[in-house]
């Protein structure tokens, strides 16, 4: 059969209420035309984001009844120690409560605490705007190196992820004493979830190697990155996804991972150091804000729940079915003439707010208008990722649509590109907004704005 089905039946539902336009308009005016600031009550789909947002199966949840509360060595941990060395191979293996938390302990094991970090810079495909805050804090500079494709939000390639090896070696070969470790993100989250191929992997690797660097996955969505792998990458198709995740993390020296993208899970988060006694540095420092080396800042049923989640993610029905129906939004609406970020990535479909409603300039927050509108219309909840997001620093004016792992079935999506498709045939009647009121750092959470 063509085609690809959930592969999961619902047995526990939870009721979407439904809104009006009119009730709508008052809440985003009420929310000052922020979707942040909307009670997720007065959501009717809410693809914010993909993080901590999925459904866990029922194993999952009997994984919960099942957890250890006892403070040391609770059996959960080592369920979920098993799983993740399985998965990784790896044997230093720390739970986190999410993937800030690793971040933050890796960057003080490998770079030092204060501002050890000035004049130093740590490398990355495209760094997760958390990794660069815990990066810059300590002084140093994250920098991005995605290949020039990578940056082309239009342009056809299949691992639009990777590293840009001559620009990596540049760096290296100018600056080798000033970087204190490589990181590589699988997906990359932050040029729309784009893959990154084996072979780029192992070149980065092979550039470690013969400067003398360690390398650092960021591998929030390390399934996601294999199932395109065996999907695109030239002789991949026969390996298991779960041989193909084994040498991906082969290739590194540690990783830090998000459990709420690829762990299935709420919250939860995981570092791995396989030098011995880096490793035991970070357990020194986990234990001084996350808890004892055996719970990291989580709930025994959280570990169970990790446990279970790593397992299930490499489920090939469930990754066929995951990546397939992001692709079948990105085919709909670009069919409907909605301009996007191409191809469609592992766990977002970005929306082209400039293209859409040319008539709102840059200045005037294209995204924001396209997010509000789509909002009134449909009661969904998208996120601008353009200027309000990144001021200066944006390169696109984009509406993210990021889908929640096993949680809205096929209907829910059509109704998402009906939506879409009918805002945008009155897309000329959307107005841009003003900033009246925001706070002096990362202001899209909490700013309020105004219609122009
Ligand atoms: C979500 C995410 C993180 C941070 O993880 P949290 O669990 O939100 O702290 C880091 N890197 C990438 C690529 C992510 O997507």
């Amino acid at each position: 059969m063509k085609t690809i089905i959930e592969p999961f039946r619902i047995k526990s539902v939870e009721p979407i209420r439904m809104t009006t336009p009119r009730q709508r308009r008052q809440y985003l005016r009420q929310a000052g035309y922020n979707l942040f600031r909307i009670p997720a009550a007065h959501v009717i789909i809410d693809l914010l984001t993909d993080s901590g947002t999925g459904a866990m199966s029922s194993e999952q949840w009997a994984g919960v009844m099942r957890g250890d509360e006892s403070y040391a060595g609770a059996s959960s941990y080592y369920r979920f120690l098993e799983v993740v060395e399985q998965l990784t191979g790896m044997r230093n293996i720390l739970p986190t409560h999410q993937g800030r938390a690793s971040e933050r302990i890796l960057v003080e094991v490998m770079i030092g605490s204060g501002q050890a970090g000035r004049g130093r810079l740590v490398p990355n495909n495209a760094h997760f705007d958390t990794t660069r805050a815990n990066i810059e804090h300590s002084g140093a500079e994250a920098v991005d190196l995605l290949t020039s494709q990578g940056t082309s939000p239009t342009h056809l390639a299949p691992f639009k992820g990777n590293m840009d090896l001559a620009k990596l070696e540049t760096l290296l070969d100018e600056r080798a004493d000033d970087v204190p470790f490589v990181m590589l993100t699988i997906t990359c989250n932050s040029n729309g979830g784009q893959p990154v191929s084996l072979e780029n992997l192992q070149a980065v690797r092979a550039l470690c190697d013969r400067y003398g660097k360690s390398l650092f996955l960021d591998a929030a969505r390390f399934a996601e990155n294999a199932w395109f792998i065996k999907q695109r990458e030239p002789g991949r198709a026969g390996q298991s996804v779960s041989q193909i995740v084994r040498e991906m993390f082969e290739l590194a020296d540690g990783a830090t991972i998000s459990a709420k993208k690829d762990g299935l899970v709420n919250i939860g988060g995981v570092l791995l150091i396989r030098d011995d006694a880096l490793f035991r540095k970070a357990c020194d420092l986990l234990i001084l804000t996350e808890g004892f080396v055996t719970y990291g800042g989580l709930a025994g049923r959280d570990l169970e729940a990790m446990a279970v989640g790593f397992r299930e993610v490499l489920d090939e029905d469930y990754l066929r079915y995951r990546i397939r129906s992001i692709q079948y939004m990105g085919e709909k609406l670009l069919a409907g003439g909605v301009s996007i970020v191409q191809p469609p990535g592992g766990h977002a479909i970005y929306i082209d707010a400039t293209d859409f409603c040319p008539h709102i300039p840059k200045m005037q927050f294209p995204g924001q208008a396209v997010a509000c509108g789509l909002y009134e219309l449909g009661g969904i909840r998208s996120c601008e990722i353009g200027s309000v997001m990144m001021g200066e620093l944006a390169v696109m004016e984009s509406v993210r649509l990021a889908v929640p792992r096993r949680t809205y079935t096929q209907s829910h999506i059509d109704y998402v590109i009906e939506v879409v498709l009918a805002l945008k045939t009155k897309a000329h009647k959307l107005r841009g907004f003003r900033i009246i009121e925001q706070p002096q750092a990362l202001r899209h959470f909490t700013a309020r704005f105004e219609p122009m």
